[in-house]
């Protein structure tokens, strides 16, 4: 299928590795010039290098904290007028609600709810005013089934996804679409993050912390991020203008509900 977007021009936030780099590579793919981010420089740059031999496409590396109003602005002097915007940062630390102070939770708001909406806020009227825009939250499988540990990340990316479901209905008679992608388990940094926490917390190996999950899923594995970035460039094409306000759900059918 051609997607149609072909010298489009995107943002992929927090794109150096994981589940951003897939959703840059996907759309690198498909011929859409990119503005890619994360702190680390290195490791952000080798990624755009790569990309960049691979598929042809044009790619600024744009080394910052996207959770920072500075780095906000600099990746948008970087591309001012985006047909994309894929929002994505790191995920907020697992832990008991007791210990989390006014700090922890303005952390983690300002991380997976403020920042994905201020970028929005930049972009979304000249993307009406073009009549072509695709917006993508990374946000998690806990916005559907929330993970007690997590629950920093329970409520600010719940949060985005409430306010970005009124707008979407707002934006996309102008051909411009909000969606969540909410990843189960992929096979990624963060993954191990998570599963350490989990060894520490139970006594287990990583190893077997590992193991017991992969067998939990249905799937009997972890995703792998290709899977995640082809699914962002679907929801990204021009095909996808009639797909809106959805939150995605990628995680091998561990969700239990029938809808
Ligand atoms: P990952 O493999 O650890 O990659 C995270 C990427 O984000 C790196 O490129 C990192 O680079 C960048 N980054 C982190 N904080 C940043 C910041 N403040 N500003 C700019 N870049 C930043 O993580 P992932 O698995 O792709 O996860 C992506 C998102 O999905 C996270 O929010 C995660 O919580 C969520 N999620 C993941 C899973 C999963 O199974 N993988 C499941 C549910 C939810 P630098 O460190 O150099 O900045």
């Amino acid at each position: 299928m051609d997607l149609a977007i072909k010298g489009r021009k995107a943002i992929v936030c927090a794109a150096s590795k994981g589940l951003g780099r897939a959703c840059a590579f996907a759309l690198a793919r498909e011929g859409v010039d990119l503005v890619i981010n994360a702190r680390t420089a290195g490791p952000l740059e080798a990624t755009a290098e790569e990309i960049r031999r691979e598929t042809g496409v044009d790619v600024v590396s744009v080394a910052c904290d996207i959770t920072t109003e500075e780095g906000r602005n600099a990746v948008l002097k970087a591309c001012p007028a985006p047909d994309i915007l894929v929002n994505n940062a790191g995920g907020p630390p697992p832990g008991d609600f007791r210990d989390w102070e006014e700090e922890a939770w303005n952390k983690a708001l300002n991380a997976n709810m403020l920042t994905p909406i201020f970028l929005i806020k930049a972009v979304v009227d000249g993307m009406m005013e073009r009549k072509f825009g695709r917006i993508i939250n990374i946000t998690s499988a806990a916005v559907k089934a929330p993970i007690a540990v997590l629950g920093l990340s329970n409520g600010a990316r719940t949060g985005l996804t409430g306010f970005v479901a009124g707008l979407a209905r707002e934006t996309v008679a102008s051909n411009v679409t909000i969606n969540g992608l909410l990843p189960g388990p992929f096979d990624t940094d963060r993954l191990k993050v998570t599963f350490q926490g989990a060894a520490d917390k139970t006594g287990q190996t990583i190893e077997q912390v590992r193991e017991q999950r992969r067998l939990g899923n249905p799937a009997q594995r972890f995703g792998d991020p290709e899977e995640f970035g082809a699914t962002c460039a679907f929801l990204c094409s021009d095909k996808a203008g009639f797909l809106n306000g959805q939150n995605i759900l990628l995680d091998g059918g561990a969700f239990p509900g029938t809808l």
